[in-house]
């Protein structure tokens, strides 16, 4: 069954069991109100008899003591003797000899009942007649009940047809409704299945109504959902077709050199030097993808322990004069003792990753500075270069794998760069609680800085 026809049965059911509910209640109350005013009235026409009722010298009620019994219309009454004789009745019954509630004869007390005289319904009082507290007669005093059972009969006839009549309209209402407001989750469904089937991501859904609304949350929500998917499958495609190419070039390479080898017929000591280098290479990147994939999952292996960043800072700062060489100034400022909790080798990685690029991407004359000063609760540590700078549109993508500006694509490979030392450097980060910042302008050089928590709470993180 539908989630549409099962919400309109449901509605309709629900509306149909309040309006009976409240159909019984009426009803009672009208009865319960109506009974009680007729039997007031009976009670009251009871008194006006008794109270001029007299008996005879012997004690009894004859019929020359009896009050005139035709005061009221539509009301009955019969006035019977302690022997069972019928000694008066109202001239409306005149011809009716039997009693009008013969189940209440032998009443002691005044009693109420319903009953059925000639067709017609009776509200029917019958009081027994007492002198000195000695009875002399029975009284019964009716009245017809056709004008509560034709209110009866009217109410619940308004009460029933009203009750169809609304669950109707409500069904129908429901139904229209409904379907109106379930009509974007039918396109919600037709769009997924032809996701499917087209094996198209960059589809969405078209947002009709309001978005603040269940619907509109669902498929601002599935949106959002396949957007994610979309950049999920873009990324892992283009990863692929990067490994791919990374491996292709030194795999080249070492094909040519073993093509020429076999054709010399010797091992030439040139190419055996090229085939080392592409090995490494190789070695160090497929190093690198697992140190990546490691770090992304958080599954990093960090031997975190107090590390003295100063002096790791200080060894990378050797390394990088040696590397810069004559090329380029390398200067050390602002160098703080800090001590972090992390991997030493992986945050030298970071520190020599940063500083690699400086060196590479700075053109011979340049200046490079390593600066490290406490903020707070943090280290900083900033790496500048006066370098060719990065374009405003890289910046947002420098962090992610293989990702290489530009010039470095068309840069020789002499640099040994394949676009994951940044990404490796902000996931390292990022697992020891910290952050990567860049700030750089084409032209006249770039800053990073990467923020570390001092404290252990914030360095366990990741
Ligand atoms: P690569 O192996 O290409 O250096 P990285 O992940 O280390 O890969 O860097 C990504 C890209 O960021 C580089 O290709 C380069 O375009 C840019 N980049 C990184 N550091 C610098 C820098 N100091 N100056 C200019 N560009 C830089």
């Amino acid at each position: 069954m539908s989630l549409r026809l099962r919400l309109t049965i449901l509605y309709t059911a629900l509306l149909g069991g309040i309006i009976l509910v409240t159909g019984i209640v009426v009803y009672s109350v009208v009865n319960v109100v109506l009974s009680n005013q007729i039997d007031d009235q009976l009670s009251r026409t009871v008194y006006d008899i008794t109270s001029v009722l007299r008996v005879n010298s012997a004690g009894e009620l004859d019929d020359a003591n009896l009050p005139s019994l035709s005061l009221i219309e539509n009301t009955y009454i019969q006035i019977w003797g302690r022997d069972g004789r019928l000694l008066s009745s109202s001239d409306n019954i005149s011809k009716y000899t039997r009693p009008i509630d013969p189940s209440n004869l032998q009443v002691t007390q005044p009693i109420f009942d319903d009953s059925v005289v000639s067709k017609i319904h009776l509200r029917v009082i019958s009081v027994p007649l007492e002198v000195a507290k000695r009875q002399v007669g029975l009284l019964q005093v009716g009245v017809s009940l056709s004008l509560l059972d034709s209110v009866q009969q009217v109410l619940l006839g308004v009460l029933g047809i009203s009750t169809l009549f609304a669950m109707g309209l409500a069904a129908l209402i429901g139904w229209l409704v409904l379907g109106q407001a379930l009509a974007p989750l039918e396109t919600v469904t037709q769009v997924a299945i032809q996701i499917t089937r087209a094996d198209d991501l960059s589809r969405r859904i078209p947002l009709s109504g309001s978005p603040r609304d269940e619907v509109g949350q669902l498929i601002h929500a599935f949106n959002q959902t396949l957007e994610r998917l979309e950049q999920l499958f873009t990324s892992q495609r283009r990863f692929i077709a990067d490994v791919s190419h990374e491996l292709r070039t030194p795999l080249t390479v070492i094909k040519a050199n073993v093509a020429l080898m076999n054709r010399l017929g010797e091992a030439d000591k040139e190419s055996l030097v090229s085939i080392e280098d592409e090995v490494d290479r190789l070695t160090r990147m497929v190093g690198d993808l697992l140190l990546l994939a490691q770090a992304e999952s958080g599954k990093i292996p960090l031997d975190m322990r107090p590390v003295e960043l100063d002096t790791v800072l200080l060894e990378v700062f050797q390394q990088m004069r040696v590397l810069a060489a004559d090329r380029l100034q390398v200067k050390l400022v602002d160098i703080d003792q800090a001590v972090v909790i992390g991997d030493r080798d992986r945050l030298k990685q970071v520190f020599l990753n940063l500083g690699g690029n400086a060196i590479k991407y700075t053109p011979p004359g340049g200046m490079i500075q390593l600066g490290l000063t406490k903020v707070g609760t943090q280290v900083r540590v900033l790496v500048t270069d006066s370098g060719a700078g990065i374009p405003a549109q890289d910046i947002p993508y420098i962090f992610e794998r293989f990702y290489r500006g530009e010039k470095s694509r068309t840069r020789s490979r002499d640099g040994g760069g394949y676009g994951l030392g940044l990404s490796i450097a902000y996931w390292i980060v990022r697992n020891h609680g910290g952050r990567i910042e860049v700030d750089s302008k084409v032209g006249h050089g770039t800053t990073f800085c990467v923020w570390l928590p001092m404290n252990h709470d914030g360095a366990a993180q990741g």
